[in-house]
């Protein structure tokens, strides 16, 4: 089979932390994945556990997953792009520092990041908000990898075009630390055809250059092209579609890149209220580069068992 670094997002908890994370990936056939240090939508954080790190790095080591493909991803409350409140905006900064020491614990060089949303600031000044906050952030020379998520275009977020990604790295002073972590729904939700992916590859590669891209995150779009939604679909059954999606997950150019699944959790009929991961299917058709027409009956079946 060829190679494909392929994972999806997993859960941390306090407990189990690394080792929790590193677990869960394997049981999705993963050499990959991607998690948030604490609940995505607060900044409450416990501590790590070292001894549960260490196992998790030799169970990495055990399965042939290279630590430098794991990924953090920021918690999405974080807003860089807005200091009306200044209070907030650098209790903002302070956290994300935090984040980045614990992903140096943890020994994860990439964390993703959304740029953030002006809110009422109009796009200039968001974007000057957001490289003064990188440049504090990424002070030190050496340290974990800030990756900029393309997104959207929600509202008002920005990083929606490669141009205002490319303003926030030529304000960065630090450009060994700040690379692109692309969303395939976003891309697509942003207005950007992705189904000619190498034409879009290109056009990345004359506006910030292709090696900044540390980070994929695969996902089939709920909407069509240039809705401005992000809402993430299962693999091959939203408007990207299954050959699309493999296209650019065996891009030959993004080889070494890792790609992270983010898809919605599917939800078993008849009294149940809890929702399932579908990443093992998905990751199954991803490795075969064959759909599966089954794969949410598939999940079904398999979670039904538990
Ligand atoms: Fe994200
Ligand atoms: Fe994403
Ligand atoms: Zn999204």
């Amino acid at each position: 089979m060829e190679k494909v670094i392929i994972g999806s997002h997993v859960s941390f908890n306090k407990d189990e932390g690394l080792l929790g994370c590193t677990n869960e990936a394997l049981k999705y056939g993963a050499n990959t994945f991607m998690f948030y240090t604490g609940a995505p939508q607060n900044t409450v954080r416990g501590k790590i556990n070292e001894t549960k790190t260490e196992e998790a790095k030799n169970l990495m080591k055990e399965h042939n997953i290279d630590i430098d493909n794991v990924i953090i991803h920021a918690p999405y409350i974080i807003n860089l792009a807005n200091n009306l409140d200044k209070e907030k905006y650098n209790f903002t900064i302070k956290f994300l520092n935090q984040e980045l020491e614990r992903a140096k614990s943890l020994c994860i060089n990439k964390i993703v990041l959304h740029p953030g949303s002006h809110v009422n600031l109009g796009e200039e000044k968001g974007l000057k908000n957001i490289i003064n906050a990188l440049n504090i952030i990424l002070k030190e020379k050496e340290g974990p990898i800030i990756c900029l998520e393309t997104m959207a275009g929600k509202g008002t977020e920005l990083g929606a075009t490669f141009e205002q990604l490319k303003t926030i790295i030529d304000g960065v002073s630090n450009k060994d630390r700040i690379g692109v972590c692309l969303d395939t729904c976003h891309l697509n939700d942003a207005g950007y055809d992705i189904t000619n992916f190498d034409k879009l590859l290109d056009e990345f590669d004359k506006i910030i250059g292709i090696n900044k891209i540390k980070c994929i995150h695969i996902n089939d779009s709920k909407n069509v092209k240039g809705a401005h939604k992000d809402r993430h679909e299962n693999i091959g059954l939203g408007t990207i579609g299954f050959d699309n999606l493999i296209k650019i997950i065996y891009n030959e150019k993004l080889k070494e890149v890792p790609k992270i699944l983010e898809t919605p959790f599917i939800s078993i009929a008849g009294g149940h209220d809890r929702t399932y991961p579908p990443y093992k299917f998905e990751i199954e058709m991803i490795k075969r580069k064959k759909y599966n027409p089954n794969l949410l009956e598939d999940t079904r079946n398999y979670y039904r068992k538990f």
